[in-house]
């Protein structure tokens, strides 16, 4: 048997998370390992290994993804100074986990490009 999608557990709640937004698109959560002093992942609800797989009928989910980046951002006091959102695609990209994630970092500032 494959092993399950751990952010499909998380989404179900069946796996631990310290998630801070939920509505019925996506769930949001910090991430264990973060990055930044500030390092949000926004996951959808539905399982899409990568953005490499997105459809013209998931517009609505990607847009509501970055929506609740930008309300998160506020929410925790990084708009103003900035931050980084970035979806990870592939291998190369050096993407990990296979559902789709939006990071959103900031509390310090990033160089560029990211190697
Ligand atoms: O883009 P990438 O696939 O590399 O990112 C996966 C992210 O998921 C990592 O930042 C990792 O720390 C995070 N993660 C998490 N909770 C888990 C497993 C992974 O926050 N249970």
């Amino acid at each position: 048997m494959s092993k399950p999608c751990i952010f499909c557990e998380i989404v179900a709640g069946r796996m631990d998370a310290d998630v801070i937004h939920r509505d019925d698109q996506v769930v949001a959560f910090h991430d264990i390992h973060p990055q930044a002093p500030t390092h949000v992942l926004i996951i959808p609800r539905r399982h899409i290994e990568s953005m490499v797989d997105i459809q013209p009928d998931d517009a609505f989910l990607i847009g509501h993804m970055h929506l609740t980046a930008k309300k998160l951002a506020h929410e925790l006091g990084i708009a103003d100074t900035g931050y980084r959102s970035i979806f990870n695609c592939g291998r190369d990209a050096g993407q990990t986990v296979w559902h789709i994630h939006l990071h959103l970092m900031g509390g310090r500032s990033m160089g560029w490009p990211p190697w």
